[in-house]
């Protein structure tokens, strides 16, 4: 019994490791040239990066303006 409860507080440190470090990762801003090539769609939409930098864009003001810059020119 003690066993299961070891593996399962185990797995949910895992998860919640991963889901803190997904969040970590979308939190900080791509570089200039990865944020172009997600814009311009050189990047598939499925690829993991530009997920990551959609997700970002929803919650960055700064890379926000960044693509209204992208855009205008
Ligand atoms: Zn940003």
């Amino acid at each position: 019994m003690t066993t299961i409860l070891i593996i399962l507080i185990g797995v949910s440190f895992i998860t919640v490791y991963k889901v803190i470090g997904e969040i970590m990762e979308s939190r900080a801003c791509p570089d200039d040239i990865t944020l172009r090539k997600v814009v311009l769609g050189q990047i598939p939409k499925r690829d993991g990066t530009s997920k990551r930098v959609i997700r970002h864009l929803g919650t960055c003001n700064k890379c926000q303006a960044k693509v209204d810059e992208l855009n205008q020119r």
